[in-house]
């Protein structure tokens, strides 16, 4: 299994699955069709290596390619129950709508499950993919990381997880009072140091690369997310973990799980 997180922030986001004969799904579709196929390109990848359109929660910059990925391509969208009741008001006569249920879900080689994970949307998902042996979670805009959460992620082979804020950047920035506290809340965003806390708790040593995504441009630095979740491995004996941060504006090289 391969993964590149073609976008992560803000702006949009995309990441790219693909088992080992090239099978292949999106992870949120936020930017436009155009940049991601700009992005898959940089890869000798196209959209007709991809199966499906996985979308964790209906936020525009998760969401903002899908109408028009969904009727170029004819790709179907993946989502929770209530995403999609949300969207479909946005994507006219598309009907290749799917529930992401408590089933396994097949594309390819690659099994992908999903599970429920804290954010003010109407029921945001988390993922994990596995190909053979190898484990893969996905899990971005979520506001605590709960038990369940940590168990989806332990014995994984890498995660990627959202380090959205240092809180005292968060706290000394310019938002309004209001967005602060729900970027804090308990559905909003996670924290470098609950992302690191996280992390922390279910490391193993199976557990090779951990990719830290949706950095908030204003209440953020990728030095200060790196510096804060690797003390944190360290401090629980995990020195071995390559940990790299997901940007806005490029993507990610192209890793194996
Ligand atoms: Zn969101
Ligand atoms: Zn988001």
């Amino acid at each position: 299994m391969k993964f590149s997180i073609l976008a992560s922030g803000s702006e949009g986001n995309c990441a790219f699955v693909e088992d080992d004969n090239g099978a292949g799904v999106l992870i949120d579709v936020g930017l436009s069709m155009r940049r991601i196929g700009e992005r898959l390109k940089e890869f000798d990848r196209d959209y007709n290596c991809i199966q499906a359109m996985l979308i964790s929660h209906e936020h525009s910059d998760h969401l903002r390619g899908a109408a028009v990925i969904a009727r170029r391509q004819d790709l179907p969208i993946y989502a929770s129950e209530g995403t999609i009741a949300t969207v479909k008001r946005h994507i006219n006569n598309f009907t290749r709508f799917f529930s992401l249920n408590s089933e396994t879900l097949e594309f390819g080689n690659l099994q992908v499950e999903s599970f429920s994970v804290n954010h003010d949307a109407s029921e945001t998902m988390g993922f994990l993919i596995v190909e053979g042996d190898k484990r893969l979670v996905i899990a971005t805009d979520l506001g605590i990381v709960d038990l369940a959460t940590l168990n989806w992620m332990r014995d994984c082979d890498a995660i990627v997880l959202e380090a959205n804020h240092d809180v005292s950047m968060l706290l000394d920035g310019p938002y309004p009072w209001d967005l602060k506290q729900r970027i804090k809340g308990q559905h909003g965003h996670l924290s470098n140091e609950q992302a690191g806390e996280a992390l922390a708790q279910i490391a193993s040593p199976r557990l090779k690369r951990v990719v830290l995504a949706h950095l908030s441009q204003q209440n953020n630095d990728a030095k200060v997310a790196l510096k804060s979740v690797k003390s944190h491995l360290k401090k629980a004996g995990h020195n071995h973990i390559d940990v790299i941060v997901a940007q806005q504006h490029c993507a990610t090289e192209m890793f194996e799980v």
